[in-house]
């Protein structure tokens, strides 16, 4: 593999691929194009990641920067070694190549005749995976000439409270020294490279799929690896561990819906799956029916959407905090009447006063409040009860309401149809008839909070914002609408 001339097969971001999964590394390099296609929700995190290095140069005071881009590999290392015979304090995105690797340090900071490395990322902590991201460097630099003293990996820290105006970047970044773990990982990459580059001579190597497809990160070959899966693939086996997929795939079992009554190293959950899925119809424990008969009326079903910026945007946040920005309540009587109330920011300043207002007034003082996956909805109350104490208490009672209508599906609700699992895009398909998102151009939350973000980072445009406040309006809705449609199933088939 060559990159614009330099005779180099891996750079670092490539060598953690390989210590992913070889195959993913091998596919990488050989057959790029059988890749999945980059979603919405990827390119954000990839620019974000961008930005971040970006704003992060600024805290270093001054530096020179190596501004030729991914493409100009060679002209890069022509700029560093042009810059290294009279050294600056600090040099960004310098170029280095070492035993077959490039790599591009985001920071080098002069320390005497040696210096120091900081790697930068977008998360508030250093992850496994960053260390070794970060011991690849240093064995190219010190192969390439360089006496480097520490290592820092520099992340956002989520205990600065951003204040309004310009960040304080000695507080938004945090550098954590990593020196210590990336010297024990240091004498093992010259054997890990080797490894790699003569894989990456041979042909596609043989891997099974296995956790490693999602971890660190989701592998880019997903769809190609996991194609010739049946529909039910054992993958989606709660609780899957790489030991039971390797036994039922020598047992020449790929189907959940294969896999024999006593099938040993099955939990009891996984049992359970198979069963439901043999026996092919639903099961509701009647003791749905006391539970939800204890909800009093108005019953409220209320979603919150939120966004999650990475860099604060408003006075009182902290980085990637989850601002709620949007709230949907359908409101069913004890009659069976039912009413729509609704508010959405319009992404021009900090939407939480508003939407704390609005809300605590749609949902008065008395009923139940139904949220699915109630954990969330409280946490973000708590929240808003610390960050606006005027409604602290308001927010704390409606906190005392809540009633998570996950609960019941997960205990008491076996389908063929769910495998165990319980979350609302799932369980609504199978157990509410003609009730969905089709149609709808946002359909799953993590869309919601890209969409509201770019308007209120006000990327979007003023006319396409308002049709997706719209679209945001239409998808909430659903969601409420849906925990309603959910409610009633339940009641009538465990009363049946
Ligand atoms: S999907 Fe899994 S097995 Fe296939 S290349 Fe990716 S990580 Fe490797």
């Amino acid at each position: 593999v060559e990159v614009s001339g330099v005779a180099h097969a891996l750079s670092k971001s490539r060598f953690q691929l390989g210590l992913q999964c070889q195959k993913l590394l091998w596919l990488k390099c050989r057959r790029p194009e059988l890749a999945d296609p980059i979603t919405e929700l990827q390119q954000h995190i990839f620019d974000t990641g961008t930005h971040v290095g970006v704003l992060a140069r600024e805290r270093f005071g001054g530096g020179m920067l190596v501004a030729e881009d991914h493409t100009q590999s060679s002209q890069a290392l022509e700029t560093t070694a042009r810059l290294m015979a009279d050294p600056p304090a600090a040099i960004f995105e310098a170029a280095f190549v070492h035993g077959g690797v490039f790599v591009r340090p985001d920071a080098l900071v002069r320390a005497g005749d040696a210096w120091d490395l900081y790697e930068v990322k977008s998360g508030t902590k250093v992850k496994p995976e960053n260390v070794t991201d970060v011991a690849v460097q240093v064995w190219v630099l010190e192969g390439a000439g360089l006496k480097i003293r520490r290592a820092y990996l520099m992340h956002l820290d989520n205990t600065y409270v951003y204040a309004g105006g310009d960040y304080d970047l000695g507080s938004l970044f945090a550098a954590e020294d990593v020196t210590a773990d990336v010297r024990v990982w240091v004498p093992a990459i010259p054997d890990l490279v080797a490894e790699m580059l003569a894989m990456l001579d041979g042909p596609e190597p043989e891997r099974r799929i296995g956790k490693h497809c999602d971890n660190p990160y989701t592998c880019a070959f997903y769809g190609y690896c996991h194609a010739s899966l049946p529909e039910r693939a054992i993958t989606q086996l709660p609780r899957v561990t790489d030991e039971l997929i390797a036994s039922l795939l020598a047992a020449g079992i790929q189907a959940i819906d294969d896999i024999p009554p006593h099938f040993p190293g099955l939990t009891t959950a996984q049992r359970t799956v198979c069963e439901t899925l043999r026996r092919g119809t639903a099961r509701f424990d009647p003791r749905i029916e006391a539970v939800l008969g204890r909800l009093s009326f108005p019953i409220h079903f209320l979603d919150f959407e939120t966004m999650q910026p990475a860099l604060p945007l408003y006075p009182g946040t902290r980085t990637w905090q989850q601002v709620p920005f949007q709230w949907s309540d359908h409101i069913l009587e004890a009659d069976g009447m039912l009413r729509h109330c609704e508010f959405i920011a319009e992404a021009d300043g900090d939407p939480r006063p508003a939407f704390v207002a609005s809300m605590l007034e749609a949902l008065g003082e008395e009923g139940s409040v139904v949220a699915y996956h109630a954990s969330f909805e409280d946490t973000r109350l708590r929240e808003l009860a610390a960050a606006l104490p005027a409604q602290a208490n308001a927010i704390e009672r409606v906190r005392a309401r809540l009633f998570d209508l996950e609960k019941p599906v997960r205990d008491f609700v076996q389908h063929p149809e769910l495998l165990g699992r319980s979350s609302i895009k799932v369980v609504l398909p199978a157990l509410v008839e003609g009730l969905g998102y089709d149609g709808l151009d946002i359909r799953e939350g993590g869309t919601a909070s890209l969409r509201y973000l770019r308007c209120a980072l006000g990327v979007t445009g003023v006319d396409e914002r308002a049709k997706v406040l719209e679209d945001l309006r239409a998808y909430c809705a659903t969601d409420t609408l849906a925990m309603v449609e959910l409610y009633r199933t339940l009641r009538r088939e465990a009363g049946a």
